[in-house]
């Protein structure tokens, strides 16, 4: 996810001197229009492209493993903040030794209801 935000923030101090040179160039109403259209096609498109990937590619961990109902883990980074390690379909940093289920009261449903 931090890959995901960082490529966008690249991409938008390129495009953001781009758009304010280009202003020099084309009429007011073609710039306004232009610059849109490279916000959406250079900057939001592709983070999108990359966090619905990101999305599948970590879909099983997510939805299915043990560490998806721990409260050390972090969802939005596919992380488990306890180990400080990244979780896959075949590995568990804490083995499931760790493992404590999310509890009440932390905007995090319960799995036991
Ligand atoms: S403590 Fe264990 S079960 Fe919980 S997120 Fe970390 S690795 Fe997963």
């Amino acid at each position: 996810m931090g890959e995901i935000i960082f490529w966008t923030l690249v991409r938008i101090m390129i495009i953001i001197p781009t758009i304010y040179i280009m202003r020099n160039y084309l009429d007011y109403s073609v710039w306004w229009s232009a610059s849109f259209l490279l916000m959406y096609g250079v900057v939001l498109h592709p983070a999108i492209v990359q966090f619905r990937y990101f999305l599948e590619k970590n879909k099983d961990v997510l939805e299915s493993s043990l560490c998806s109902s721990c409260e050390h883990f972090d969802k939005s980074a596919v992380l488990c903040m306890k180990h400080d390690e990244h979780p896959t379909e075949n590995y568990l940093p804490c083995d499931g030794i760790d493992w404590s289920p999310k509890s009440k009261g932390n905007g995090v449903e319960n799995i036991s209801e």
